[in-house]
């Protein structure tokens, strides 16, 4: 059944919502990336765990997770009580309170690169933190980037991320930086490299490494495909970096205490200068953090750098925090080994309900992470630029016929379990799939 804009009935109050929200809410969203819902934006009443309840009473079992924070499922008891507790001493205080300390110390004995730490908000804010530390602490104004990784939507990191397609094989690198907004500020400062290429990251290194403070990377390319790191790329990256004079940046805003308990860092025994957290460090409330060795933090222990923020740390957000951290500490490491099992159990089952309905699937997993393509599953997908044989419109396509049986996957076929997915989610998940399938194979 269909509502009067072509919406299926189910979704009329979420329909109703967002053409209310759009006479005053540009675009009727709060972030751009939300509006890629398909058929419409679903409007959440709350979220109870793995699930997530729409304002139409429809119920859905949720991979998408808040993009990424919800690590611990939507409403942990364990963060509620942290939360609910500091909040009525106090929202911000202009001043210092305990709680930043504890935070601060947590992230030091887990995360490797860590021995000192300062804190934002959002990911962007910390990714830009790390980046003037880096141009700070160098003397050097520019930046190494990859194609197709995602650093926040500030300037000017903005540019050759997901989305955009990729660079024409023969163009030389440093590629091209290509805005994906307009207004973006100049962008002379960004040289992109292609991700998994020792060799060419080496000789922009060599051409172009007195001018380059630092080089920032998803350790696991997760928004661009979720891309593992070649065998031996992140240490090359680290010798060549190294050697450059130039920083190391991981940005671990989605791996972070998500692919292992310390990060990407852990889990590939490469440890950068400086490190970015955000999304799961805080279990859903907002704080972000960069982390890095004494030497690479100095420049703001000392004062000389201006790091700045209102809402740096909050109490409420501390006290999140400070739960979550030790409920990954102390549930690790079977915590991220149940994470892993339910996320390769999800990538089998897709790959064979593919396969059964005649649909081209390749899937990456890395711990709690998945990525479906449309795309023949024997391409070799190293690199961004391999991503482009994929089929888009498909996976979106499958993301609304999901929705229609109660999962919610990006339309860009990302995935984040959560350690509130049970068995009988997954089982639930594959039921699903096969269904979504079939159907995306009879219609396109
Ligand atoms: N870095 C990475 C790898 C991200 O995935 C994101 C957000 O998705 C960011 C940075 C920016 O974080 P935020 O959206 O909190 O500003």
């Amino acid at each position: 059944m269909e509502t009067g804009t072509g919406i299926d009935a189910r979704y009329a109050a979420s329909a109703e919502q967002i053409e209310r929200a759009k006479r005053s809410l540009a675009g009727g969203v709060a972030t751009a990336m939300r509006a890629t819902q398909r058929p419409v934006p679903l409007v959440i009443d709350h979220g109870e765990g793995s699930h997530l309840f729409d304002i139409d009473g429809n119920s859905y079992i949720d991979y998408v997770i808040g993009f990424g924070p919800m690590l611990l499922g939507h409403s942990p008891e364990a963060i509620i009580e942290a939360v609910s507790e500091q909040i009525r001493r106090g929202f911000t205080y202009g001043a210092q309170h305990r709680l930043e300390a504890e935070v601060a110390e947590r992230i030091v004995e887990i995360v490797p690169c860590a021995e000192l730490v300062c804190f934002s908000t959002t990911g962007s804010e910390a990714v830009q933190a790390a980046l003037r530390i880096a141009r700070a602490t160098t003397g050097r104004p520019k930046v190494v980037k990859f194609e197709g990784h995602y650093h926040g939507w500030l300037d000017p990191m903005l540019a050759s991320t997901p989305g955009i397609p990729p660079a024409a094989a023969e163009q030389p690198s440093p590629l091209e930086p290509v805005p994906a907004t307009p207004g973006q500020g100049d962008l002379s400062g960004v040289l992109v490299a292609r991700w998994n290429d020792p060799e060419e990251l080496s000789r922009i290194l060599e051409e172009h490494g007195d001018e380059v403070a630092a080089v920032i990377m998803e350790p696991i390319a997760s928004n661009g495909g979720l891309i593992p790191p070649a065998p031996g790329y992140l240490e090359a990256a680290r010798e060549l970096t190294r050697a450059a004079g130039t920083m190391l940046i991981f940005d671990e805003v989605v791996t972070g205490f998500r692919v292992a308990l310390g990060g990407a860092q852990e889990r590939y025994s490469v440890t950068p200068d400086l490190a970015i957290y955000g999304k799961a460090i805080a279990a859903g409330m907002p704080l972000s953090a960069v982390a890095g060795t004494r030497e690479a933090m100095e420049i703001v222990a000392d004062g000389r750098l201006a790091h700045l923020g209102t809402f740096n740390c909050t109490p409420p957000a501390a006290a999140a925090a400070v739960a979550a951290l030790d409920i990954y500490r102390e549930r690790s490491p079977g915590l991220y080994e149940d994470l892993e099992k339910v996320a390769a159990t999800l990538a089998v089952g897709l790959a064979e309900a593919a396969d059964e309905a005649g649909v081209p699937l390749k899937t990456h997993q890395v711990g709690p992470l998945l990525q479906m393509f449309i795309l023949d599953p024997q391409t070799e997908v190293t690199s961004y630029a391999d991503t482009a044989g994929a089929d888009p419109d498909r996976l979106a396509l499958f993301s609304e016929l999901m929705l229609a049986r109660g999962v919610i996957v990006l339309p860009r076929g990302w995935w984040f379990i959560s350690t509130a997915h049970s068995a009988a989610d997954v089982e639930a998940t594959l039921e699903a799939a096969r269904g979504a399938l079939t159907e995306l194979a009879e219609k396109t």
